[in-house]
């Protein structure tokens, strides 16, 4: 469940609520009438902080900016402001600014106020900014910058505040939630996936040379890194895994990715202790494993059931889409309905789950995006999504196909409108952990505009914002 936040004060500033609670999206700049901002909220700090104070005179108003956000954050919001501690929770009616739509939102009011207060420098900073940031009226931005405000004589505060306000100036929002931003809000640092195969195969493949088979559009090694290398340990992948994203980006924390081919269908023993092995690494935070929605035994769910309790764990589960037709035209060997059956097993489980889907296939057009967008946003257990573009990929049977003339592939603007539409369709609460695939050099065939996956993913980014489009809009 989604709820809306009207924040009138020093979370106006995007980067500093994003920070806070990520899955904060900023919906639209909103007037709340019959109130009037006052500095006079009683800090343990010393200082002022904003109230909208209840005058009932119809010439006040508070402008600030509608949030939307998980209602699970909300628990740690209330923390952060202080409720119980000087602020309480009401919730109001806010008219947008631009439509003059009227909003059911709650937000944070003062219970202990002293009017000879002032504010800190740096935190009336982050209220100005904010109101820049938002473009409210030019009036009400010019009566903040009028109010008294004192110097913090707590240094460092006052510092880490001030370095705190210059990274958040020229902060875009991000118009989706990013299952990075929510990892490094959990974790406190950078999480990154280190990819292991395991050597077993799936379902659809031979399962002994791993190469005869499968959905039509695959081969793995067309997206699996190098250090995934079933002739080494897990010990030495989850090694080499380390030093490579290391050298790349500087120390952090991981999720070991069971990603190769279907790991839930290997051994039990061996699976176990694949996953001891890489809990033993003081770097991994995280479990992931991938699978399909016709491949999870009971004995699967029952080590992941004991798991859940010693890690973090994320499913990541290959649908690629509802639609019959499409499922039957990829190869995939599986209908939709075990899909929904798998998500009922996990009810109740603290397993998070990711579904990968593919947008563009042929033959699916934007209404049947929509309609598995709104698929995935019906799905309580969906947690997170993750896009791939349909492409074709070399040594596979589409390459032939598409060679042959048999299908086209959609352009960029074609793929750049399926991914927005998809995204405004599902829930603002699901977690997105891409919104565009590729692959490994040498090996992709078409579209070609793929072979930079950081700018297409700019280009959408971009878009949304601009167009004022965002995940859930449409929700
Ligand atoms: S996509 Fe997954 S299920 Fe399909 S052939 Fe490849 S590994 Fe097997």
């Amino acid at each position: 469940m989604t709820i809306q936040y009207f924040s009138y004060g020093s979370n106006m500033l995007h980067a500093r609520l994003q920070e806070r609670i990520p899955s904060a999206i900023p919906v639209s700049v909103a007037v709340l009438h019959g109130h009037k901002l006052f500095f006079h909220k009683i800090h343990q700090d010393g200082s002022g902080k904003c109230d909208a104070f209840q005058t009932n005179n119809k010439d006040d108003d508070v402008y600030g900016l509608i949030y939307e956000m998980n209602e699970e954050d909300k628990e740690v919001l209330d923390e952060i402001e202080g409720v119980g501690n000087g602020y309480e929770v009401k919730e109001i009616d806010v008219y947008t600014v631009n439509e003059n739509q009227k909003v059911r939102t709650f937000t944070y009011y003062a219970t202990n106020i002293n009017n000879e207060l002032k504010p800190y420098l740096w935190y009336k900073d982050f209220v100005v900014e904010g109101a820049k940031e938002n473009k409210l009226p030019l009036q009400y931005i010019k009566m903040l910058e009028r109010f008294e405000a004192e110097d913090d004589l707590n240094l460092q505060r006052s510092f880490g505040n001030k370095k705190i306000l210059e990274k958040s100036k020229g902060y875009t929002p991000s118009p989706f939630y990013k299952y990075s931003t929510y990892l490094k809000k959990r974790f406190g640092v950078k999480v990154m996936k280190i990819s292991i195969d395991l050597g077993q195969s799936c379902p659809h493949r031979n399962a002994i040379d791993r190469k005869s088979g499968g959905c039509f559009y695959c081969n793995p090694e067309s997206f699996m890194p190098p250090e995934a290398d079933e002739t080494r340990t897990v010990n030495e992948q989850i090694t080499k895994g380390i030093e490579r994203c290391e050298k790349k980006y500087g120390k952090g924390k991981y999720i070991a990715y069971f990603q190769a081919y279907t790991s839930t269908l290997e051994n039990i023993d061996s699976l176990k202790q694949a996953f001891d092995d890489v809990l033993s690494f003081h770097q991994i935070v995280g479990i992931s494993i991938s699978t399909r929605p016709d491949t999870f035994t009971q004995k699967v769910f029952e080590l992941l059931k004991e798991y859940e309790k010693k890690s973090y764990l994320l499913l990541e589960i290959g649908l690629e889409s509802i639609h019959e037709k499409s499922l039957s035209f990829l190869g995939r060997n599986h209908n939709y309905p075990v899909f929904p059956q798998l998500l009922k097993r996990l009810e109740g489980l603290n397993i998070e789950t990711c579904v990968h889907l593919i947008t563009g296939i042929p033959g699916e057009t934007n209404e049947d995006i929509i309609q598995t967008a709104k698929e995935m946003a019906r799905l309580e257990k969906v947690d997170g999504i993750k896009l791939h573009h349909f492409h074709v990929v070399k040594n596979t049977l589409f390459e032939k196909e598409y060679n042959k003339g048999v299908f086209a592939v959609d352009d960029l603007n074609a793929t750049k409108e399926k991914v927005i539409l998809f995204l405004e369709n599902i829930r603002p609460n699901q977690k997105v952990h891409r919104i565009i695939g590729d692959c490994n050099a040498g090996y992709l065939v078409a579209p070609v505009f793929s072979e930079s996956k950081s700018k297409v993913k700019y280009l959408i980014e971009e878009e949304m914002i601009h167009k004022n489009r965002r995940q859930g809009k449409n929700y």
